[in-house]
């Protein structure tokens, strides 16, 4: 464990805002990592360099400079590919996050795949990301959510899925590791069971990419979303997986500039995929320090270590977590990414929250988008600690000795009246 400590430690090292001190003069302990990660230097880095040196727009310009940007772009994407196991580059569409990604998808599918009456096989945890935009669907195309029960420790039983399959059932869409609980779901499992009915998988990896390695393949799922921002990489850029005859079949979601094969006064005809799929000029700095992240995380920091070492945070964290008098944990099915929800007795998860961040602790506090998952647990919000590969054990200690101080502050304060 020492070991896995110490590496924790050195690589800390490379993200410069974790050397910040919060206006109280504390050492910042940043642990809202599921909302967004810090960014290593070769990150932040690799962004700077392609305004210093290769800033152009990509695949018009018949020009040097033009030429170099294209070929990063487009390394970017055998990156990404090569990152999710996915057959070929050309399946790996460049959109600005997951929540872009999923709607243009549902878009993609309301134009060519459900009928009135239609259901979409759902998890009771999904982000609004994976619920919002399939609404919008529904105003169009009368078309339902149903979705899977989690159990009380927050994890997903596959009888359950098997019971929510109907005939209706036109597609899948489930997040691979709720962003509240921090638990992760058989998505290999359960895009088998879709698969033997036909139905196409969809996965909002937004959460999961970050603790473990994607293989689209191997999970034979159809479609597959994730955010840059919250795998070290910048915002304004995420990735969708469309397996192969899905560019084909989905409409484009914009159109403009770039994704045209022939445009006359008469109408237009579209580029094959990804092309097709990506409208106007790209985040095309985005999309190389994404690959960038992708790079630093695979190369130096590695996989092994993150599963290993979060596995180990986990844990402690839990430990930790439970020392707290009155606490409530959310999500302790296994297995599970080093994301804690929690509350305290009666204390407002919002008094915890400002109470921690005059700690210079940095928490998330609220419904997560999750507003359907609150609604099952019975509560309006919870705090989330969620942790990275750089967090201590220290910095867990500093959290569960500041919630005992909360304990014993709301404790001596009468509530209002
Ligand atoms: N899905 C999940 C599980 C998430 O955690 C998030 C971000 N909180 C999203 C989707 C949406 O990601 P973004 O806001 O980057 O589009």
């Amino acid at each position: 464990m020492q070991e896995l400590v110490a590496w924790a430690r050195k690589v800390r090292e490379d993200f410069p805002i974790l050397r910040s001190l919060h206006p109280s003069g504390r050492p910042l302990i940043y642990l809202d990592n599921a909302a967004t990660a810090q960014k290593p230097l070769a990150v932040i880095e690799k962004l700077a360099d392609f305004y210093r040196y290769t800033n152009a727009n990509i695949h018009r310009g018949v020009h040097w400079l033009s030429q170099e940007a294209t070929q990063a772009y487009e390394a970017a994407r055998e990156r990404v590919a090569a990152f999710i196991g996915a057959a070929s580059e050309k399946e790996v569409v460049f959109v600005r996050g997951a929540t872009e990604g999923i709607n243009l998808i549902a878009q993609g599918l309301r134009r060519v795949w459900f009928s009135p009456g239609d259901e979409i096989l759902v998890t009771q945890a999904e982000h609004h990301a994976n619920i919002v935009p399939w609404h919008i669907v529904a105003e169009e195309v009368p078309i339902s959510l149903r979705p899977v029960p989690l159990t009380p420790a927050g994890g997903i039983d596959l009888a359950a899925v098997a019971q929510a399959f109907t005939e209706r059932t036109r597609l899948v869409a489930i997040s691979a590791m709720s962003n509240v609980l921090g638990t992760e779901f058989p998505v290999a499992e359960v895009a088998a069971m879709a698969r033997e009915r036909g139905i196409p998988v969809l996965v909002d990896a937004c959460q999961a990419v970050v603790h473990r390695p994607i293989r689209v393949q191997e999970w034979g799922v159809d479609f597959l979303v994730f955010s840059g921002h919250k795998l070290y990489g910048p915002t304004g850029i995420g990735v969708v997986y469309m397996r192969a005859p899905w560019g084909e079949k989905l409409p484009p979601y914009q159109g403009g500039g770039d994704m045209i094969r022939r445009v006359t006064w008469g109408g237009s005809r579209y580029a094959p995929p990804p092309a097709k799929f990506e409208a106007g000029t790209p985040p095309i700095a985005e999309a190389i320090a994404l690959a960038e992240a992708l790079r630093y995380l695979e190369e130096k920091v590695g996989w092994d270590f993150i599963q290993a070492y979060e596995r180990y945070l986990c844990d402690y964290t839990e430990a930790a977590l439970q020392s707290v008098p009155g606490i409530t944990l959310y999500g302790t099915a296994r297995p599970k990414g080093a994301v804690w929800s929690f509350n305290i007795g009666e204390i407002h998860p919002h008094d915890v929250g400002t109470f921690l961040d005059q700690a210079g602790i940095a928490v998330r506090v609220g419904h997560h988008c999750a507003q359907p998952l609150m609604d099952a647990l019975g509560v309006a919000a919870t705090v989330r600690a969620s942790l990275a590969f750089y967090n201590l054990p220290e910095e867990i200690d500093q959290l569960a000795q500041t919630l005992h101080e909360v304990v014993r502050f709301f404790a001596h304060t009468p509530s209002a009246p």
